[in-house]
């Protein structure tokens, strides 16, 4: 049977089914008799888990590299802890307490002291090492095991409650062929994650984990959302045809890679990327595009097992400014909080995450985080042309704070006689107070870039992360077009200009309404590029205008979508 849930990254996949589950572990507090007896199977699941993370090092230090395999070293050490050992056989002897309950006490205080050691970076590190290493262990006691991206060796469609960015970035491309999950919306970041790797994606397909059974095949078409566990013979053909129609396109399109973006009447926009690491660089380049219009720093400090250190960040950026020659690349200062979180960082618990410390805050209250990245970005600015971005902009008061940190910086570097190319200072607008003092923001900044995702979840306060509320993902609703209008109009006032990163960019059916209000630079995933090059090369951009102008006095998105169906916008 067919079945349809939000549509979240193109392309067709069929595979079997791999269920990505994390485990519960129920540790309960048990009386025992026989003390060797339990810790005989405490020492066991230490003796395999020791097994599991010598593989992941060994992996680790084929594919990535000695550096990062070194963080399971740390694993190793924990698991032999002589003291932990000590504690958790004179909780059983004395209290005749199981030894998974006992280890979970004794490794639990450790994680509590560890954490409240808030100026030791090093300590709150190994607060998340001993972490993960009790929740392997008790996992394998309890004969449950943990999910690992990393293992996946066959051709599998993922189907998982959730995944989170960090997962997703570990999903290898040559195995997984999609992924489909239970909850997300189209702008969580997994969803984001997949389509600039190009896997093809499901999100917020409740209750799919009890409908599918490990093995199973199934259908997945990311471009409309339908997925078919076990199809039929008729299916498979139908989708394997779709499968290769999707292919033959994607060739055909290739031949529009070296021309620039230009409407009929001679309008020209900038079509560019948005990137999640430097490995992204071959897509883009495959795909045209005409600079870096959003590089999502948080990546790299998510795939690390520790906060990055200002050579290893400074290596990254010049790594893709040197890959962009002549060619702008928008580097965006740390976006952590949401639904992005550092293992190695410990941060106090929001009840709103999304409405907490996220991005330019954190940044701006953990100065030793934000001047290490600044300072990289700056020695990085002397290899290509660099814009660094700061997000979750509020008030020009953030904006004037971020730049005095920026030159602090700055000064620093030229004193210890470090060279520092030109660069570019801009914003994200995606909280709403910003679109109404753009022209204030304008007149400290160099350009600004749309962040729809977040704007359009703060403007109709619905999470973006709930697919429960995600009809209220409205990019074509008037009062977004007006807000566009508002910060297009400003930044033109003041002679900078605006581009888009957030996923609307994207949206084929709304290039001819952000052509229209006069946007600047349309930045999204490689892979759509040379599809919204094409439709753009045919527009005229007068009727674009004509266009854009008269669905600002609508009420409401559909009638703005149905408006959109004349098409007249084409020359
Ligand atoms: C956005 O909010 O539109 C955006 C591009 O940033 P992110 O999705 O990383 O929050
Ligand atoms: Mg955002």
């Amino acid at each position: 049977m067919e079945k349809k849930a939000i549509a979240a990254s193109e392309g067709i996949a069929i595979a079997s089914v791999f269920k990505f589950e994390s485990p519960t572990l129920d540790i309960v507090k048990e009386t025992i008799e026989d003390v060797e007896d339990s810790w005989q199977k405490l020492a066991s699941a230490i003796e395999s888990s020791k097994a599991e993370i010598l593989d992941i090092r060994d992996h680790t230090a084929k594919t990535i590299d000695e550096e990062s395999a070194a963080i399971f070293d740390a694993h190793l050490q924990i698991l032999e802890d002589p003291e932990i050992a000590r504690e958790v056989k004179e909780i059983m002897n004395d209290e005749k307490l199981s030894s998974a309950y006992a280890y979970d006490v004794v490794t639990k205080k450790y994680v509590t002291i560890f954490e409240s050691m808030e100026d030791n970076k090093y300590m709150q590190e190994r607060a998340a090492d001993v972490k993960d290493v009790a929740k392997r262990v008790l996992a394998k006691y309890l004969g449950k095991s943990l999910p690992n991206p990393l293992s996946i060796k066959r051709d599998v469609i993922v189907v998982a409650h959730d995944l989170t960015p960090s997962d997703t970035a570990q999903l290898n491309k040559q195995y997984v062929k999609g992924f489909i999950t239970e909850i997300g919306g189209k702008t969580s970041h997994s969803a984001i994650m997949a389509r600039m790797l190009e896997i093809p994606a499901i999100v917020g397909a409740k209750s799919i984990l009890n409908a599918v059974n490990q093995d199973d095949t199934m259908i997945l078409d990311g471009t409309t959302g339908t997925y078919i566990i076990n199809p039929n013979a008729e299916q498979h053909q139908f989708y394997t045809q779709k499968h290769k129609d999707f292919a033959a396109e994607k060739t055909r399109l290739k031949a529009l890679k070296n021309m620039k973006t230009i409407t009929k009447d001679n309008h020209q926009v900038e079509l560019a990327a948005n990137i999640g690491s430097d490995q992204d660089l071959t897509s883009v380049l495959e795909n045209g595009a005409e600079g870096i219009g959003l590089y999502r720093t948080e990546f790299l400090y998510m795939n690390a097992q520790s906060m990055p250190d200002e050579n290893t960040q400074y290596e990254a950026y010049k790594k893709v400014l040197e890959g962009m020659p002549n060619q702008k690349v928008v580097i965006r200062t740390l976006d952590i909080g949401g639904d992005k979180h550092l293992d190695y960082l410990t941060m106090e618990p929001e009840m709103n995450p999304f409405l907490g410390k996220r991005a330019l805050r954190l940044c701006l209250s953990e100065m030793a985080i934000f001047k290490t990245q600044l300072r990289a970005l700056l020695r990085a600015s002397a290899y290509g042309d660099l814009h660094i971005m700061f997000p979750m902009i509020a008030t020009v008061e953030e904006l004037l704070e971020a730049k005095e940190v920026l030159s602090i910086c700055a000064k620093e570097l030229q004193e210890e006689n470090m060279a520092i190319g030109d660069y570019k200072v801009g914003i994200m607008i995606e909280i709403p107070s910003t679109v109404f003092i753009a022209k204030h923001l304008a007149k400290h900044c160099d350009f600004f870039s749309v962040g729809t995702n977040d704007l359009i979840q703060y403007t109709f306060a619905a999470d973006r992360m709930n697919e429960s509320v995600s009809y209220l993902y409205q990019p074509f609703h008037p009062s977004i077009l007006n807000m566009l209008k508002l910060v297009i109009d400003a930044s033109h006032e003041a002679g900078i200009w605006t581009g888009m990163c957030g996923e609307m960019a994207q949206e084929y059916e709304a290039l001819p309404l952000l052509l229209g209000l006069g946007l600047d630079e349309f930045s999204m995933s490689p892979s759509s590029i040379l599809k919204s090059r094409e439709s753009i090369c045919k527009m005229n951009y007068k009727k674009a205008q004509a266009l854009a102008l008269e669905v600002l006095t609508y009420d409401n998105s559909a009638a703005v979508l149905q408006r959109l169906k004349k098409e007249d916008y084409y020359d």
